[in-house]
């Protein structure tokens, strides 16, 4: 049997964290399945839960001039309600899995698991979003990228809880997001592909291209985007085939059992294709 707490406000839970080793969770969506909710998959807690979800600080959307600052805390149906959010976000949470899953499961949890299939983190890392951690005595801001380490691994401190995620306003003239799973509503994603471009008289001035599910992390390369920055479409069709090369040697996908590392990279090189060549206009 595990213990749990369920802390009065987010101060108690701060400090909770500080004294002792607890394990915080939202929705459970993740950490249920992972501890035992399901059977064949188990995995002993060897220490309290304590459960987060209902603490106002972590379930704030607040937008102003800049940004968009969305709690931790916030369910999917949460994001899909606020208008405020961006709607590329709001389409990568329409495709994961069911409404009864998203009336449970949180941004932050999905950003915590950091799985390498995890549908909100190409589409944050696009956004070029932060993470807010907090401890009793500390605040820090990372950005995603930075957070995420490895499949299942972040730079959180066992005394820290993600507070919020940070994504700068900014508008984008072409949006393109994808997720490759089996079927159309509940399958983890095959591959997720996510394209933004800010287009200036015929030519980009500003790219981002993501790729979910296909290594350890999301794939994003900046040095090709930079390569890329500046281009006329035209221009940028004809180098297609070169920066299918160029994304090519960085997409490391794996075989495992929801699809193989040949399907995997090649469908993720024809949706960047498509991305270039029909969405760039
Ligand atoms: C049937 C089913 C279908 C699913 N389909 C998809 C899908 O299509 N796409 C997808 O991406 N995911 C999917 N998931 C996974 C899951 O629903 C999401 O990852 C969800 O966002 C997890 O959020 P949660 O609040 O339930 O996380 P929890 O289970 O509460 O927590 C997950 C992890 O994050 C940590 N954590 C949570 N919040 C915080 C915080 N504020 N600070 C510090 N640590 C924190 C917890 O300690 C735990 O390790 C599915 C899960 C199920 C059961």
């Amino acid at each position: 049997m595990v213990e749990a707490y369920r802390p009065q406000n987010y101060k108690q839970a701060l400090e909770l964290m500080g004294e002792e080793r607890v394990v915080p969770f939202a929705g459970g969506t993740d950490l249920m399945v992972k501890s035992g909710g399901l059977s064949g998959c188990a995995v002993e807690l060897d220490c309290p839960a304590m459960f987060i979800g209902h603490l106002e600080e972590l379930k704030k959307v607040e937008a102003d001039e800049n940004c968009i600052r969305i709690g931790a805390a916030c369910t999917y149906a949460q994001i899909l309600e606020n208008r405020s959010v961006p709607g590329i976000l709001k389409t990568a949470v329409l495709r994961l899995a069911t409404p009864a899953i998203r009336n449970a499961g949180t941004i932050g949890g999905n950003i915590c698991s950091a799985s390498p299939a995890g549908d909100t983190l190409p589409v944050l890392y696009a956004l070029d979003a932060s993470v807010v951690l907090e401890s009793v005595n500390d605040t820090r801001t990372l950005p995603i990228r930075e957070f995420i380490t490895g499949p299942g691994e972040t730079f959180i401190k066992n005394i820290e809880l993600l507070k919020e995620v940070v994504i700068p306003n900014k508008n984008f003239d072409a949006v393109f997001y994808r997720k490759v799973g089996t079927g159309v509503v509940n399958s983890l994603s095959k591959v997720s592909f996510t394209g933004l471009a800010v287009i200036e008289e015929g030519a980009v001035s500003g790219i981002r291209v993501s790729f979910g599910a296909v290594g350890p992390t999301v794939v994003r390369s900046k040095k090709i985007e930079d390569h890329i920055t500046g281009k006329n479409l035209l221009e940028i069709k004809k180098m297609v085939p070169q920066l299918a090369r160029s994304y090519s040697a960085l997409i490391d996908p794996l075989d495992d059992q929801r699809s193989t590392a040949c399907y995997r990279k090649s469908v993720s090189l024809r949706l960047l294709e498509h991305f270039l060549r029909n969405v760039l206009k």
